[in-house]
């Protein structure tokens, strides 16, 4: 694979450097085997790649450029992809441990959509007429004033990726600040650091002017010498609320503008009358997607006590029955763990939740047959207080947690007595009530009996508390990577 041979450098300027932080082997989660090596940025590496984005951005061709012109790079960068899709998804699934449906998907074919969304937006007018107006001017006069607003890049933007969904992130990041002007440093996460210089190595061919894309990738030196830089304007975040706590504070003495996509412990709520197989198949798929390494996940399942029971022994049934194995195998619906580090942390969140007297339904322990790679069971809770640790923390592994309620008014207050905002979910065969429930929750998304079926590119995405600000996708997250300036025309 190309991009394993050129990794051990970093992508500054538009060429291939040696890093001063040397390299890091980089391990498929499923094997515990080295796939390849990965070059750690240095300090020097930094500074090399904020001083070419802010030049390229002062200086350089790609803001002038109109979107169409903007557009056929990024449409070639595109095809690229394409060309090298199943390079790529074995790239993801070996770097990542996402199994082959959701590398298909979530983890591929998204991001390309996405990209591709944000080249039509970005195609849209960036100045818009503003009415004429008749002006009465202190002197007496009366003259005509107008103007129009135009849409701007913000500048350099800084792009910090987690590990779980690393190509899709990295895709949609630079994509909606490069489609609309802007230079970007991308900074992903060193334990899934090569779709970062895939993207990269799209760039090159497809001719994007030097230091409108720098890739430097290393840990929190990095990610912090970065975010304090005042030469970067932008920073542009996914990870968990404690890193993002930390960026918001790293960036604030230079008053950065930040957007801060984190993590999440949404409800899914099943009424009385909603479709028990649909909600406990929509809790299986979110709790088992990428071994519930996923933000959004339902790892509250706030459940009418009237059908509590029946739901819980049809998710368990379900539970048991997952293939769990190695991601490349086509059969396998749920992988490891990122590192035994995370599955420690997942482990021990269980274990105190067991200490307590939570009472464990299924899972809990690693998968028996499986020696290598670091695989954990799905794992659910029943009969759990919404105060308990395991129903307020993000744990990011495939556990759940059942709690039951009696009236739509508790559920809502269950699923908002969190400290986080991100996703919900409601199950009910009457749509007009849960539509009026999902107007209660304070939460960035809520699907209904299962959503739309997909990410859509057209659906801001994002969250409010401890879940973050800002938003990614829709028009909303096209604005963040600019701002507004008007102009006003004097009519004599
Ligand atoms: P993380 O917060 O540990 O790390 C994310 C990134 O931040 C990495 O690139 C890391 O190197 C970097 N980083 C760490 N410390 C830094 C610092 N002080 N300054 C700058 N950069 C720093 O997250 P993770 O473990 O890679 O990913 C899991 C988290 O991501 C979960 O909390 C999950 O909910 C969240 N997530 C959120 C979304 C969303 O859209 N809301 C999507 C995916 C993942």
């Amino acid at each position: 694979m190309i991009t394993l041979e050129r990794a051990p450098a970093l992508f500054i300027h538009g060429a291939w450097t040696a890093a001063g932080g040397g390299t890091e082997a980089v391990i498929n989660p499923a094997t515990e085997q080295v796939i390849g090596h990965a070059a750690i940025a240095g300090p020097a590496d930094v500074e090399a790649a904020v001083a070419s984005a802010r030049h390229a951005f002062d200086k350089g061709p790609w803001p002038r450029m109109n979107a169409e012109e903007r557009a056929s790079i990024l449409s070639a960068m595109l095809e690229i992809f394409e060309r090298r899709g199943d390079e790529i998804r074995a790239l993801i699934t070996a770097e990542a441990g996402s199994v082959q449906p959701m590398t298909r998907t979530m983890q591929f074919a998204t991001g390309i959509d996405h990209a591709r969304y944000y080249i039509e937006l970005a195609r849209r007018p960036a100045i818009t007429p503003l009415p004429v107006e008749l002006v009465d001017t202190p002197d007496g006069r009366r003259m005509l004033g107008a103007g129009v607003k135009v849409r701007e890049p913000v500048g350099v933007c800084l792009a910090i990726t987690p590990f779980n969904v690393p190509f899709m992130l990295n895709v949609t990041k630079c994509f909606a600040a490069l489609a609309t002007g802007n230079a970007v440093i991308l900074k992903p996460s060193p334990l899934t650091p090569f779709e970062a210089f895939v993207v990269a190595e799209a760039a090159e061919e497809a001719g994007l002017p030097p230091g409108i894309l720098n890739v430097v990738n290393g840990g929190i030196e990095t990610g912090e010498a970065l975010t304090r830089d005042p030469r970067i304007d932008l920073v542009t975040f996914t990870g968990s609320d404690r890193v993002g706590a930390a960026i918001q504070a790293q960036a604030a003495p230079t008053l950065k503008r930040c957007v801060l996509e984190l993590g999440g412990k949404s409800a899914l709520i099943v009424r009385a009358d909603g479709d028990l197989k649909a909600a406990a198949t929509s809790a299986l798929a979110s709790l088992t997607l990428h071994a519930g390494q996923a933000c959004a996940a339902f790892t509250r399942l706030l459940v009418h006590e009237s059908v509590r029971a029946e739901f819980v022994s049809m998710l368990t049934a379900m539970f048991r029955a997952v293939p769990i194995g190695d991601p490349a195998d086509p059969k396998s619906r749920m992988g490891p763990l990122i590192r035994g580090a995370q599955r420690d942390r997942v482990e021990s969140m269980v274990d105190r939740a067991v200490r307590d007297g939570v009472k464990l339904v299924t899972g809990g322990r690693r998968p028996t047959g499986l020696s290598r790679g670091f695989y954990y069971e799905p794992t659910l809770f029943d009969g759990v207080d919404n105060q308990s640790p395991i129903a307020r923390e993000e744990i990011f592994g495939p556990v759940g947690v059942v709690i039951g309620f009696e009236s739509d008014e508790q559920a809502i207050d269950i699923a908002n007595d969190s400290d986080f905002g991100l996703s919900g979910g409601i199950y009910s065969a009457d749509v007009g009530r849960a539509f009026e429930m999902a107007l209660q929750l304070r939460t960035g998304k809520v699907q209904l009996n299962g959503g739309s079926g997909k990410m859509s590119s057209h659906q801001p995405f994002g969250g409010i508390k401890r879940s973050g600000y800002g938003r990614e996708l829709g028009e909303e997250g096209l604005q963040e990577f600019t701002y507004v300036k008007s102009i006003a025309f004097h009519g004599g």
